[in-house]
């Protein structure tokens, strides 16, 4: 028997929700409830709840997300915004399509997450903003994060989107600064079946704003108090992601006894998955090893596909050097060289023991080299 091992398998996950997800379907459609409406409401309602939020503000991306918040805590052209370029591009993206500026700082080499000794030195006096990243869904240090902020009076809007109900200290990712964004793209932790996303934040006045700038800046049907967008989520998706919260805690366990499965077998090699710091539960999106110096990464990645083995690198091009931005090179030491080292193996709720043992077996005999 061949085991092959795809990098996601959102068919094993679709097939153990059919039934459901055909009745929250079919009820959106019964009622034409196409745009928001009560299901995207219902969807807003139940993940501001889990979460212990007081406002979730469903929207059509986790890019629009990014928009909407950093517009709403007052993110201007010409604004500097801290953040991490280990991360997926919409990150910087989302601050350069309002005109400010991303200003880049390395992440820590051990957790690959935003360092906050870093942050403390970009700090200027144009900065506005931060936004780290809990990247692979492994929450950053909020609380040294949080204290800059206060001290220079600057907004933390989070991007979550690698990381639906990740803790730090007890306290929900999504609850640690002003705002917070969250991706429900498919392959994420929590996806929808199109694009959607979503902003979670305690403060009323920003609810208020970004419920109005995802929807054309609107007071009432035609009158519009500030140019806004078309950042609208589906009612079809809001209906979808309500069936997938119901299922979303034991999903995120199933994802912790893979990544700890992963590391039993694996340690040994110096192939321990990445981990944010401590008192902090991620919830593994992604599992990523760092490979030692001097494996040819593109060979090895051959090679498991060889044996059936999809894997991912991210991401193999930081946010500063993407052609589209063009920052210096050698100006991120840490993110450059993790760049060039990190792997990705497959991980999702419904990954077997059988499929994380073949991996194991795959990667051991790639690297260590056989007895003759
Ligand atoms: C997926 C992702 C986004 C963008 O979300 P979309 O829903 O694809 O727009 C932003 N930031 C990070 C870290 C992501 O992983």
């Amino acid at each position: 028997m061949t085991i092959t091992v795809p990098f996601v398998d959102l068919k094993a996950q679709y097939a153990t929700i059919r039934d459901e997800i055909r009745d929250a379907m079919t009820a959106v459609l019964e009622e034409t409830a196409f745009i928001q409406g009560p299901h995207v409401e219902g969807f807003e309602r139940t993940f501001a709840e889990r979460l212990g939020v007081a406002h979730c503000v469903g929207c059509s991306s986790g890019t629009s997300a990014l928009t909407l918040a950093l517009e709403a805590v007052g993110v201007r052209p010409g604004d500097e915004v801290i953040t991490v370029s280990h991360t997926f591009f919409a990150t910087a993206e989302a601050i350069l399509g309002l005109g400010a500026v991303p200003v880049f700082v390395d992440v820590r080499a051990d957790t690959h997450l935003m360092d906050p000794e870093a942050v403390a030195s970009a700090v200027t006096p144009r900065t506005r903003a931060i936004v780290p990243v809990h990247v692979y869904g492994g929450p950053c240090d909020m609380d040294a994060i949080g204290a800059i902020a206060a001290r220079h009076g600057l907004k933390v809007v989070e991007d979550a989107a690698q990381a639906h109900l990740a803790t730090c200290q007890g306290r929900m990712v999504g609850t640690l600064g002003d705002a917070a964004c969250f991706s429900f793209y498919p392959g994420k932790n929590l996806g929808a079946y199109g694009d959607a996303g979503a902003v979670t934040t305690a403060d009323p006045a920003l609810a208020v704003r970004m419920r109005s700038m995802r929807d054309h800046g609107r007071a009432a049907k035609y009158e519009h108090d500030a140019v806004g967008h078309n950042h609208r989520m589906d009612g079809l998706q809001g209906a979808i992601l309500a069936v997938k919260l119901r299922h979303l805690d034991g999903w995120t366990e199933a994802r912790r006894r893979a990544a700890a499965l992963y590391d039993r077998h694996l340690g040994d090699l110096g192939l321990s998955g990445i981990r944010p710091g401590p008192g902090c539960r991620p919830v593994h999106h992604l599992h990523v090893v760092e490979l030692p110096e001097g494996i040819d990464r593109g060979a090895l990645q051959a090679a498991l596909q060889a044996q059936g083995i999809a894997t991912g690198v991210h991401y193999p091009i930081p946010c500063h050097l993407q052609p589209a931005i063009d920052g210096r090179p050698g100006s991120l030491p840490v993110t450059e060289r993790l760049a060039g080292r990190i792997l990705s193996l497959p991980i999702y709720p419904e990954i077997t023991e059988a499929q994380i043992a073949h991996v194991c077996r795959a990667l051991r005999d790639a690297l260590v080299p056989q007895p003759a």
